[in-house]
């Protein structure tokens, strides 16, 4: 039988894009893509890239005033101009699209800009109403914000809407305690917005290290966003002076803006699934091997829409390790062990392997932890304190989990992952020569356990 394409790819996002270049290119298919909005997906649209810029842009006005107890005594910084950064940030997304586009373009991919749907195991129909059919169909739409249903939900925003905002609230409630609202809560305290946060449960960013999410929180709260644990909203009503917000604890507040950040969901609905054999599971998410096929053979999946880990350098893997299985006859499983992963806090929480929780089920461990006051923020005055922390099996010496809290610990957990990917014990770290005076020299130098767990 006889297709139009080799490979269809749902999606123009990191895992899609990634996958039906590599196809074209170095497999040699013939490749068509849809992508329904911008190409890049949640990570350059609406997701990783215009948050890190943000971040950059919210950190300047802390920098002020640490400039001045550096001797820059007249430093001063005005008023944040929205605006004026909006516009540079749409046309980096914009630069940013096209480089996506042309890359595709170059290796031989045939884009669609139109939605696409699954109509049986080989065809695909577009929202334009062309329908073809591939040997192979590649499922990469993503996900999309979740807000839970309450009375007055349709006033709240989501991260989707951030960028797109005429301008800044003066005021805002943001929900959720996971990475989108811990980030854009630091993010807009920086930029100047007085920033409440609810979480429901007892500690934000849930599943890290809890020495380590205690003392982000705490590092928020001293940095001025106003967090509240243990609190839910109950009602929004929107009203002349700004949202009024009912919570959980009894209190009202009203704030110009509520975010909501309260997870995210694969984007299935609507995509056609149904006339397929393709599995989804309890929150939409489609059910994958190891290899990313669906319960049909001809269609795999990659990236959010399979909820596994929801990062865009695991989708671009997974979407190589789908070239290699199908268009290289390479069975390649995506590695999903010992992933490392930032939260752009401020400051960042760096995070690699297990959470001293987690390996103390797993049987006798070291915690060496280290919180001090950074040589740099310390000479500034200010309160913010570094935390170090390596989680050591006791029997093999390996070392488990690595958690950094601390200015750039994003930059620092990238390499620290290295060394633990490779299996480094606690004595390679300690053979290391410190490169001093850094915060991270704390990681070959920390002698002595801080507790020990049998
Ligand atoms: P998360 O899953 O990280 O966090 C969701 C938060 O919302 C949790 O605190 C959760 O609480 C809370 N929540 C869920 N449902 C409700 C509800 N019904 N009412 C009140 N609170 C609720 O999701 P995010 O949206 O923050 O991020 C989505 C994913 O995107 C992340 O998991 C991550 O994989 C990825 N991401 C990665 C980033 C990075 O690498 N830096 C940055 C941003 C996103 P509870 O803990 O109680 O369940």
């Amino acid at each position: 039988m006889s297709f139009d394409f080799d490979l269809f790819v749902i999606g123009g996002g990191s895992g899609g894009v990634r996958a039906g270049r590599l196809a074209a290119s170095e497999g040699g298919a013939k490749v068509g893509l849809a992508e329904e909005y911008r190409m890049g997906g949640t990570c350059v649209i609406r997701g990783c890239v215009p948050k890190k810029l943000m971040v950059f842009a919210s950190a300047y006005s802390g920098g002020v005033a640490d400039a001045q107890k550096y001797g820059w005594k007249d430093a001063q910084i005005g008023a944040f101009d929205w605006m004026h950064f909006k516009g540079k940030l749409d046309a980096e997304l914009t630069r940013l699209e096209n480089i996506y586009r042309t890359n595709l373009g170059k290796a031989g991919v045939e884009i669609f800009d139109a939605r696409a749907t699954v109509k049986d195991a080989h065809t695909v129909e577009l929202s334009t109403g062309e329908t073809f059919t591939a040997k192979h169909i590649l499922i990469a739409v993503g996900g999309k914000p979740f807000v839970p249903p309450f009375e007055g939900s349709e006033h709240v925003i989501t991260s989707n809407d951030i960028f797109l905002q005429k301008k800044l609230p003066k005021s805002i409630l943001i929900v959720g305690g996971g990475f989108i609202a811990c980030e854009f809560a630091c993010i807009l305290n920086g930029l100047g917005v007085k920033v409440t946060q609810y979480y429901r449960g007892a500690q934000v960013l849930r599943g890290f290290d809890d020495e380590a999410r205690g003392h982000v929180a705490d590092m928020m709260r001293d940095r001025g966003v106003d967090l509240h644990v243990g609190t839910d909203v109950m009602q929004i009503e929107k009203r002349d002076d700004g949202l009024w917000v009912k919570s959980s604890t009894g209190h009202d507040h009203t704030f110009d803006a509520v975010m909501y950040a309260t997870g995210r969901v694969p984007s299935t609905d609507g995509l056609g699934l149904e006339n397929t054999g393709v599995e989804t599971g309890r929150g939409g998410e489609i059910i994958v091997d190891d290899y990313s096929q669906t319960a049909v053979p001809s269609i795999y999946a990659v990236g959010d829409v399979t909820n596994r880990i929801n990062l865009t350098p695991v989708a671009i893997r997974e979407g190589a390790a789908f070239v290699d299985t199908v268009f290289h006859g390479k069975p390649t499983k995506a590695d999903h062990d010992l992933v490392a992963s930032a939260v752009f806090t401020q400051p960042e929480l760096g995070t690699v392997g297990m959470t001293e929780e987690e390996a103390r089920e797993k049987g006798p461990i070291e915690v060496y932890a280290a919180a001090f006051r950074a040589m740099q923020t310390g000479f500034a005055e200010r309160n913010d304190r570094t935390l170090m922390k390596l989680v050591v099996c006791a029997t093999t010496r390996k070392v488990l989990g690595c958690h950094i809290v601390a200015e750039n610990a994003g930059e620092m957990i990238q390499l620290a992952a290295i060394a633990i990917k490779m299996g480094a014990t606690k004595e390679d770290f300690d053979r290391t020569v410190a490169v001093h005076p850094t915060m991270s020299e704390e990681l070959v130098t920390m002698k002595t356990p801080t507790r020990t767990f049998n």
